[in-house]
């Protein structure tokens, strides 16, 4: 990587001050002050992925939402401790700790080992975050390598009265917490006395595996992930590994957990219990969530299989845009996916691209414009501002170098790749008319018929703002009597 100024000194050499740097904590429900337990130093765990598939790009989201909230870190100046895990054992297929395990699922249907599936999937994982420009976690650890950490955290627990043992398994009781549930405020009463649960041999709904034993299996053979434990053999559930490894790492007590929001009810709230049963505390000062990726009308999976990043690179779309795409968005608020969304991204993105590369070099970072840039990043990541002032900057009163300069420090905290050699690659920015460039062609055809020529000529006008050009085609019988086209830019 090239060198980089610090955000900060460039600040002080205008003697201007970092914003306060504010996060949103999930666990208080609001937005405070983020101070680090250790001064100038950032202990972050982020629950990593179940590697028995590929992880697609509503996953991908989370990862980038991490890597934006480390990047305000560095430009924080923080140094960054940040571990992520990965599971490859002990998911079942339902949260409710009922089903198989998810490697052991992803081995039979594809006649491979466990331990083949994960290293695979991890590889393709680590291969997508690569893509997007995510900074490698300092630490990644696998949960199968960290068993004797996992046992001894069970120990733990049964030693402070937390466990009980079922012919299945070991499992942890929610009830002997009083605030169990806290994070996701669970209604446990409601939950209870709600709809009947299937409870298998759990005493509560609420209640989670530990450890589970081996189900003897003469299809599966030596397929199965076990280990020896004072309990039986077996392995582990799939919450115990986070609090293991996140302590192994990070100690007892660290500043920030983060996940996806879907982990908020039943992963997070676990690892909480498990932290409090063994410490008398929960274990993050702040727990953060990215929300999710959603589909606007379009499918965001084909024939039952999840969009991937490889898909959109398929296509002929760059990473860079997926991940501009998802900074066009809070990180708290759900993104609608589209390719019409993704397209649009391509185009702003390929647009900023040029102006990069025709831009001389040697400007100056301007003071003012940083700081305007790190509020709306320190105010809880608000990226759709940012990248609003960034816009403003390019049209705005600097010179054509200090721009490039100022959007270059606007993007160690971006990631985009602006002006690097990836930039200079060419990529797809469109592969649909956006619906109004639609509209606009057939009322110009409708004026075309009418012999309106001059409606016809402000209506192709409208259509070239838009930045589509119309052409029309004279063939008898066509079914489409003009064709439109994305005009480069
Ligand atoms: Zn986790």
């Amino acid at each position: 990587m090239a060198y980089q100024q610090s955000l900060v000194s460039i600040l002080k050499a205008s003697s201007l001050s970092l914003p306060v740097l504010q996060l949103y904590d999930s666990y208080r429900r609001g937005t405070f002050d983020f101070l680090p337990i250790t001064d100038n130093q950032v202990s972050m765990y982020a629950c990593g992925p179940t590697v028995y598939d590929y992880a697609h790009i509503g996953n991908l989201r989370t990862y980038l939402f991490t890597d934006l909230l480390r990047r305000v870190l560095m430009a924080n100046e923080y140094s960054i401790k940040h571990v992520m895990n990965i599971t490859d054992v002990g998911h079942l297929t339902s949260d409710a700790d009922q089903g198989e395990d998810k490697m052991l699922k992803g081995a039979r249907k594809q006649g491979k080992t466990a331990w083949q599936i994960a290293q695979y999937f991890e590889q393709a994982f680590m291969e997508d975050l690569n893509r997007l420009g995510i900074i490698t976690p300092k630490i990644v650890c696998r949960a199968t390598e960290h068993i004797e950490e996992q046992i001894d955290y069970i120990k733990a627990l049964q030693e402070n009265g937390f466990t009980y043992t079922t012919s299945d398994g070991v499992y942890f009781d929610s009830q002997k917490l009083e605030r169990y549930g806290y994070l996701a405020r669970l209604n446990i009463e409601g939950l209870q006395g709600g709809k009947r649960v299937e409870l298998a041999q759990k005493k509560h709904h609420t209640d989670f595996a530990l450890w589970k034993f081996s189900v003897v299996d003469t299809q599966q053979g030596d397929r199965q992930m076990q280990w020896e434990s004072p309990w039986g053999i077996g392995f582990p559930g799939w919450h115990i590994e986070c609090s293991a490894m996140s302590e192994k790492y990070l100690g007892t007590r660290f500043d920030i957990h983060v996940g996806g929001e879907d982990h908020i009810a039943v992963h997070h709230s676990n690892e909480i219990a498990q932290c409090e049963g063994r410490h008398g505390h929960q274990q993050a000062n702040f727990w953060m969530h990215g929300y999710f990726l959603q589909s606007s009308g379009e499918k965001l999976s084909k024939s039952g299989r999840s969009i991937l990043l490889k898909d959109l690179i398929d296509k002929g779309y760059s990473p860079r845009a997926f991940r501009y795409l998802v900074l066009t968005s809070h990180y708290r608020s759900h993104l609608q996916f589209s390719f019409a969304a993704l397209d649009s991204a391509s185009i702003a993105l390929k647009r900023l691209d040029k102006l990069m590369h025709e831009w001389p070099l040697q400007g100056k970072v301007s003071g003012e414009l940083l700081q305007q840039f790190l509020k709306h990043v320190n105010n809880d990541l608000k990226t759709p501002q940012a990248l609003a002032l960034l816009w403003s900057v390019t049209k705005g009163g600097l010179s054509d170098a200090d721009k490039r300069a100022t959007l270059l420090a606007f993007d160690q905290v971006l990631g985009l790749g602006l002006a690097s050699d990836e930039s200079a690659m060419p990529f797809k920015v469109s592969s649909i008319v956006p619906e109004e460039v639609e509209v606009l062609a057939q009322k110009r055809q409708l004026a075309r018929i009418n012999k309106d020529w001059g409606l016809s000529d402000r209506l192709r006008e409208c259509i070239k703002e838009a930045g589509y050009s119309i052409e029309d085609i004279k063939e008898e019988g066509a079914e489409q009597r003009y064709k439109i086209t994305l005009l480069s830019v």
